[in-house]
């Protein structure tokens, strides 16, 4: 079975923006169009800078635009993993700035819902390990409650929330350019030095860089493949179930699998990753038999929905493969890079491209404290 990406999230109409066919020269360039890069660039343009921002595809191509639209606090790894690397101190700063950054989507983003997200068990060995999450984050005063519902037992974090990530980039990219960013889609930064990107065969002249393409930072600069790794991840949804109430995003089995109810009743569902790791490593970015028939099962037999998949697609993204945190660095001198979020992007993502924005204003790295060494 040959499946094509179908997004359950690209649903209107998208003006296409037009792709750079001249030489060109700004401030700073930006380099991908997902939720990271567009927040950068809201950054440089509150700060008055003049940025251009070009994707090899369109606007929220990559995995902004077709990911699960979950809204979770903290880094990939839950809390007590992360402390465990970082440390309480700078374990709890990267959570509680992922909090700030949800009350600031929610004073921001109309599609935006809080509903809390729970972490389900899959089993006895499984919750020990949300008691031991539990006790952590208690120590560290971060919101969690145990849950005990319909969903299972686990934990419950009343912050997080879900929304729909592809209208959400359309909506920032719409924004940027009416502030006055000059954003081309259909171009691909084909090489990268510092200070020029060549993209179409043209040349974007700038003083500083910031690549924020996740899924593709180990091709496009193969000396950080010992830190970021592309692998794929894919989903499917549902037509609407209405015998089913899912109240809020769902992680189950270690987040390995993970699912939400949108508010037409649909479910959208993904996962199942780790059931065939090796071949999902890679930037192949269309679904598979395998994984898809993985995920349908889940959808049967534990989310126990028998609506009719209507959906299924898959997405490039960079996971760390040596820290918890992600990949954010200089890689030469005013060519910045950021990446690696191992799967939970929308706010990490968002946070790790405006706080190199920051440190490019302000010329200062403060604004990075805690997300690199
Ligand atoms: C199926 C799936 C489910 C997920 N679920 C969640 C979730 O529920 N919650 C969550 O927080 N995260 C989730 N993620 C992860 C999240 O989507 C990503 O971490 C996040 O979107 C990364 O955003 P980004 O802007 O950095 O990268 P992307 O959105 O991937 O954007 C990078 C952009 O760069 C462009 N690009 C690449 N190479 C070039 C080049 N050479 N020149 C120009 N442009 C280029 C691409 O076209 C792309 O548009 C999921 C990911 C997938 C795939």
């Amino acid at each position: 079975m040959v499946y094509l990406n179908d997004v359950i999230w690209n649903d209107s109409a998208w003006p296409a923006l037009e792709s750079l066919n001249h030489n060109v020269s700004c401030d700073v360039c930006v380099v991908g169009l997902g939720g990271s890069g567009l927040h950068a660039i809201h950054e440089l343009l509150q700060h008055g800078v003049d940025v251009i921002g070009i994707d090899a595809g369109m606007v929220g191509a990559g995995a902004a635009g077709s990911n699960g639209g979950f809204i979770l606090a903290g880094v990939a790894s839950f809390h007590h993993d992360a402390v465990a690397q970082l440390g309480h101190h700078a374990a709890t700063a990267l959570y509680q700035q992922t909090l700030d950054a949800i009350a600031q989507l929610k004073a921001t983003e109309p599609q935006f819902r809080q509903t809390g997200s729970v972490r389900i068990a899959c089993d006895d060995k499984e919750y020990a390990d949300c008691m031991a999450q539990y006790r952590v984050m208690q120590a560290d005063g971060l919101a969690v409650d145990l849950y005990d519902g319909p969903a299972g037992r686990g934990l419950y974090f009343p912050h997080d929330g879900g929304f729909q990530p592809l209208a959400r980039v359309r909506r920032m990219a719409s924004a940027a350019v009416r502030a006055g960013a000059r954003l081309y889609e259909r171009t691909t930064a084909q090489h990268i030095t510092g200070g020029q990107i060549l993209a179409n065969g043209h040349t974007i002249t700038c003083k500083y860089i910031i690549v924020a393409v996740d899924g593709n930072l180990d091709r496009l600069f193969p000396q950080l493949a010992p830190h970021v790794r592309t692998t794929r991840l894919q989903m499917l949804a549902t037509a609407p179930d209405p015998h089913i109430t899912i109240a809020q995003p769902v992680y189950y089995r270690y987040g390995y699998d993970y699912w939400q109810q949108l508010p037409n009743g649909s479910i959208a569902l993904g996962g199942s990753r780790d059931r065939y790791a090796d071949q999902e490593w890679g930037d192949n970015a269309g679904p598979t038999a395998t994984v898809q028939a993985a995920m349908e099962a889940t959808l049967r037999t534990v989310v126990n929905s028998s609506a009719p998949v209507t959906h299924r697609w898959a997405a490039s993204v960079g996971y760390r493969i040596d820290d918890v945190r992600p990949l954010v660095q200089e890689i030469a001198p005013r060519l910045w890079v950021c990446g690696g979020y191992s799967g939970t992007g929308n706010l990490v993502g968002a946070i790790c491209a405006q706080r190199i924005a920051q440190a490019i204003v302000h010329q200062s790295r403060a604004p990075l404290r805690y997300w690199m060494d």
